[in-house]
């Protein structure tokens, strides 16, 4: 913060040059915020930043930007508005997904430039409100066994492109940071399905992959038939992507309690500013 102007005194930004304006700043500190000044000033030197939402210079994401991430990102209890329901027809279940805020505004803008745009660090602004989201849908486990929470892999091209999977990135996050609890497990269990070879061949298939061999996901065998999972995504928009999941998931023996997702998006008629 700047300390106050003495009245009357001339300083040098008086004058009108960025670089008086930068010297008058820096010298109007105290020992300690001067050098936390330097470092900023050396940091922004060597490696230039800007925000990840509206490119101001100098932060990762400027205040003005973070207040606005923080107000569209909800802690449990989540209302109607982040909650829907997606059908498996096949198997004539329902499952329940809840989001940490509506795909839309700045939060829209903070998941494409995390996922689009190299921007990793916004995992530390999103672990607390998937994590409490995935404690909030897994019910209370008997002693010793856990839900799995289970992120939805990118596509094969997206993660090469990225170099890294999204959500399992924030759940990484979470789990270094103790946010989550000692009843759920981090397992990710999924995977495209990647084969040279002429669809409908089943030789070297595992069981799994040979019973959801429609699906472009399948998921590692269930050591234990009936262990719970609940699926973690970034966006759901249909909820084509969670339906597929689910379908794989349940082939290879598991039960689907549900899905948390970073952002839903909003119904058409929703005014979302
Ligand atoms: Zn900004």
């Amino acid at each position: 913060m700047l300390a106050p102007a003495v009245p009357g005194q001339r300083t040098l930004g008086a004058m009108g040059s960025p670089l008086a304006a930068w010297v008058d700043r820096a010298l109007s500190l105290t020992p300690a915020r001067a050098a936390a000044f330097g470092l900023r000033e050396l940091a922004a030197l060597l490696l230039p930043t800007s925000c990840a939402l509206c490119q101001a210079p100098d932060h990762r994401l400027c205040p003005r930007c973070a207040r606005q991430l923080v107000a569209q990102l909800h802690l449990p209890p989540l209302g109607p508005a982040l909650r829907c329901r997606l059908e498996l027809p096949q198997h004539q279940e329902l499952f329940l997904v809840c989001a940490a805020g509506l795909y839309a505004n700045e939060l829209a803008q903070a998941i494409l430039a995390f996922k689009n745009r190299q921007r990793v660090f916004l995992a530390a602004q999103f672990a607390p409100y998937l994590a409490a989201a995935a404690a909030a849908l897994s019910p209370p486990c008997v002693p010793g066994e856990q839900v799995w929470l289970v992120p939805v892999p990118s596509s094969p091209a997206a993660r090469t492109r990225r170099g890294y999977w999204p959500v399992q990135r924030i759940l990484c996050r979470a789990q270094a940071d103790g946010l989550i609890p000692a009843r759920l497990s981090c397992r990710p269990i999924l995977r495209h399905r990647f084969s040279l070879r002429p669809a409908g061949a089943q030789k070297g298939k595992s069981r799994s992959q040979r019973r959801s061999s429609g699906g472009a996901l399948y998921a590692f065998d269930a050591a234990r038939p009936g262990q719970q999972v609940l699926l973690v995504d970034d966006v759901v928009t249909t909820g084509a992507t969670l339906i597929a999941a689910a379908n794989a998931c349940r082939a290879a023996g598991y039960r689907v309690i549900g899905a948390v997702a970073l952002a839903l998006t909003p119904p058409p008629s929703t005014e979302t500013r």
